[in-house]
Parts: structure tokens; C-alpha cells; sequence
């Protein structure tokens, strides 16, 4: 329809008076017409009904992109929350408290051997991380995990040295709740930190 038909017609549709195919048609104009739809806002001195019907919808699609994005970023949240769990629980592990193990110690004079074995080790795996490890220094902190179905790791853990080096071997046993130290094949005194 032309602008000037609609113009005429915007007496009538203002004064709910158009037929409903008129109004149809008009409505379908001024959607795509911004000079017609200034015109009728002129009108009727007031804002036009299209813009109106246009925000709130706008509004509500926001509304629901909100929505949708805290969901997401809830959903994401404990998802990276349980993936770091599993990491945790089967990858980092926990610190060894000192309680929880069983020391056993083998010395010939030529040669050192530490067995720390996890009381309570059933599905549980053993495993030193090293801070030091050097020519006579070694400093390690016991980690226990929840042992993988195919993983082969073992509840208890062995290391030894040689006792017939330059210098004494000095080991030292991080614990969560202390420490142990050992000098060649010596125990030094349980410190607690
Ligand atoms: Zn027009």
C-alpha cells in the first residue's frame, strides 16, 4: 500500500474505526516504514504502538538471555567444580599424615631401604613427589589418591640409596602433620610443624 493511503487511513485506525483488513495492512506497512510511522506518532502526539510492542519483546528476549547465561555459567561452575574433585581425588591426591603409614627400614651399611606402607591402603595409591632430589639430599612428601580401576599403583612405596657415597644422604619425609628425617640409615627426631 502506498504511504499516502496509509496516511489517509490513520484517522480512522487511530480512532479504532478501520476495518480489520485496514488495519491489517496498515500495521504491516508501518512495520517496515519509519516515515509513516513518524507520521502517525504525530498524529496522535504520542509514541506509536509498533516500538512499544518492540521493546517488551526485546526486553523479554534479554530477560531470557540472562537467563539462559546464568545457567550456563551455574551448569559450567559445578561441572569445572567436579572436574577439579576428580583431579583431586584421583590425580593430586592428599598429603600423607604421618599416622597413616607404616615406616619400615632395611640397612646393610652399603645400602638404605625405606618401605612406607598406607594403613588402610585398600583402593588407595602411594606416591612420593619429590621436592629434592639430589647427590645427598632428598626431600619427599608422601600423597595418597583414590586408586584408578586400571591403574597398577600400590599402597605402599620403597626407595633406598647408597650408604657408601662421599657425603650422608640426608631424607627427609614431608607429612602433613610433621616431618621425618633420617641421616644415612639413621632416624633424626620426628619434628612436628
Ligand atoms: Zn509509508
Amino acid at each position: 500500500m502506498k504511504c499516502e493511503i496509509i496516511k489517509d487511513l490513520m484517522p480512522l485506525y487511530i480512532d479504532g474505526l478501520a476495518s480489520a483488513e485496514s488495519v491489517e495492512e496498515l500495521q504491516q506497512h508501518l512495520k517496515n516504514c519509519p516515515e509513516c510511522r513518524q507520521y502517525l506518532d504525530e498524529m496522535r502526539g504520542k509514541l506509536s504502538e509498533i516500538p512499544k510492542a518492540e521493546i517488551p519483546r526485546k526486553l523479554d528476549f534479554l530477560k531470557k538471555l540472562k537467563r539462559r547465561h546464568r545457567a550456563i555459567l551455574v551448569g559450567s561452575g559445578i561441572f569445572l567444580a567436579l572436574i577439579f574433585l576428580l583431579i583431586k581425588v584421583f590425580v593430586i591426591g592428599f598429603p600423607v599424615r604421618l599416622e597413616d603409614v607404616q615406616l619400615q627400614t632395611f640397612s646393610d651399611g652399603e645400602n638404605f631401604q625405606l618401605t612406607m606402607q598406607l594403613k588402610n591402603g585398600e583402593n588407595k595409591a602411594l606416591y612420593f613427589v619429590d621436592s629434592r632430589w639430589d647427590s645427598h639430599e632428598i626431600v619427599l612428601r608422601p600423597y595418597w589418591s583414590v586408586r584408578l580401576p586400571f591403574d597398577d599403583a600400590s599402597d605402599s612405596c620403597t626407595l633406598g640409596y647408597s650408604l657408601t657415597g662421599e657425603e650422608e644422604m640426608r631424607l627427609t619425609l614431608l607429612f602433613a602433620d610433621g616431618e621425618k628425617t633420617f641421616m644415612g640409615d639413621t632416624p633424626l627426631n620426628e619434628e612436628a610443624s
